[in-house]
């Protein structure tokens, strides 16, 4: 049952081969026996999960199930979810119980999925490998020496290790992206807006999207149906009618211009993930797509000016975190200032603090004209890159991330931690929707495939990642961790 997609779950269903409460209590079981070598949740709502299954099946049995009805699936930890406790990875949240659920959690339990708990991450969402949560790295289920990228790593290990068929994350900078490469798994980052931000808790607001985590494309289409769509909740959330994206699955590629971005190819690129990721190239081509060479020329001030922006917008965001108003509060402060300084220098890690301090710097007098306004500046520019090519081709690949998942502990320093995000950061800059496609190995490590697309093409990227699935078999690849404790 672990190893099924989410469309062959609800087959399953369908034909009452199991029950959702089956499925919930066997997976819950996995983790039980699991996680604990994985780390990927940081709390597992089995009460909550049985009684979403009964129901499921309930409304199964009732004749009107609809297409996610009865799925189990599981939440990043920085989506706020009602009566459960969010925590985003900090011990400033530690304690932290929402009165209200995120709009997308509202949402996919509308849609009758089963949430079996939340992912562990990096903390408020800072990070490429998970190694900054406040509850313990998480490892990859692919190779345990190794990370499962961030910040959604839990999320990603959590899908790859069989423990769930899908999770929902959240991408800043390629935090659904280069986990998903990272762990062999599917993974889409929407349009800015196309996802209500509402309950997710704030990381960097105009870079900030929630999408889904699978084994498929189809998959990923499924769960952005119920999670799309306009909400006056969030201001920034558009207001665009929402198609089915599971109508163009389907869709031959033949005429499919495709361009690769030099700059996705150039130094510091791992020559094995370059090679699968050409090999993976010249699937499309066998399948009628047309490749050309395309630049996006100022690909080399992405990370500089996310690095700008992201950490401006944090700092305003984690304001609200002053030991009064949410999470953890210090012991016994002398006065109200002892109790601001106290409570977040005990309750924010050292990453938060580096980026709460940068961004505190660049926003201040004097330097927020040459610090945020150049990187607006600089900003716009890369998005430019991005409609200019989409003039010319229908969708750029290239590699998600330049090497394969590291090893834990390899990147201790902050500046090359920063450029493992080199191909995705300027997706969330340019406000254009990406996803990650497993499209080989490196030894034991898999490789992702980036496909991206101009604002609102998630339907056609999701046909063009499924056309790729229905002609290879890397994301019907399974972990020997998973097999093995099978
Ligand atoms: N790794 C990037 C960062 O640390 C992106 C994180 C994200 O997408 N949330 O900011």
């Amino acid at each position: 049952m672990h190893d099924k997609t989410l469309a062959e779950l609800t087959r399953s269903l369908e034909t009452r081969e199991f029950s959702s409460r089956e499925l919930t209590q066997h997976l819950l079981g996995r983790i039980d026996r699991l996680d604990g070598k994985l780390n990927s949740f940081i709390t597992v709502t089995y009460d909550q999960a049985l009684a979403a299954a009964d129901a499921a099946d309930a409304t199964r049995a009732a004749g009107k199930a609809g297409p996610l009805t009865g799925l189990p699936l599981a939440l990043k930890d920085i989506f706020c979810t009602r009566d459960v406790k969010t925590t985003a990875g900090s011990r400033m949240l530690d304690n932290f119980v929402s009165p209200y659920d995120a709009s997308v959690v509202e949402k996919l339990a509308a849609a009758g999925t089963v949430s079996l708990g939340k992912n562990n991450m990096d903390e408020f969402a800072m990070g490429s490998s998970n190694e900054n949560s406040h509850y313990g790295p998480v490892k990859n289920p692919w190779d345990l020496a190794a990370v499962p990228g961030g910040s959604s790593g839990g999320s990603a290990a959590a899908v790859a290790a069989g423990l769930v068929p899908a999770a929902i994350g959240t991408d800043t900078g390629g935090s659904i992206r280069q986990p998903a490469a990272f762990c062999g798994i599917t993974g889409l980052k929407p349009t800015y807006g196309r996802v209500s931000r509402y309950g997710m808790i704030a990381y960097a607001s105009s870079l900030d999207q929630a999408g889904p985590m699978a084994r498929s494309s189809e998959d990923c289409a499924l769960l952005l149906n119920a999670m799309a769509g306009h909400d006056l909740r969030d201001s920034t959330c558009v207001q665009r009618g929402v198609p089915d994206y599971t109508e163009e699955l389907g869709t031959a590629l033949a005429g499919l211009k495709i361009g690769l971005p030099s700059e996705y190819f150039g130094d510091g690129l791992d020559p094995q993930v370059e090679t699968a990721v050409r090999d993976a190239i010249k699937v499309f081509e066998s399948l009628g797509a047309s490749v050309r060479e395309v630049s996006l020329p100022h690909t080399h001030y992405a990370i500089p000016a996310y690095y700008v922006i992201a950490p401006a917008e944090a700092s305003s965001n984690l304001s609200r975190f002053d030991g009064v108003r949410f999470g953890y509060r210090c012991d016994n402060p002398a006065d109200l200032i002892d109790l601001y300084k106290r409570s977040r220098a005990e309750g924010f890690g050292d990453e938060v603090k580096r980026r709460i301090l940068i961004g505190t710097h660049t926003l201040s007098e004097g330097f927020f004209d040459a610090y945020y306004k150049k990187a607006q500046q600089v900003r716009r520019l890369i998005r430019q890159d991005f409609l200019d090519a989409f003039e010319e081709v229908d969708v750029l690949m290239g590699p998600a991330s330049p090497t394969p998942a590291f090893d834990l502990g390899a990147n201790k320093d902050p500046v090359s931690m920063y450029l493992q995000d080199i191909y995705t950061i300027a997706v969330n800059l340019a406000g254009i929707p990406g996803m990650s496609v497993p499209a080989g190995f490196v030894g034991s490590r898999p490789v992702g495939l980036q496909i991206l697309g101009s604002h609102f093409t998630e339907a056609r990227l999701l046909n063009v990642a499924h056309q790729f699935q229905q002609a290879t078999d890397w994301h019907r690849q399974h972990p020997a961790f998973a097999e093995e404790n099978a």
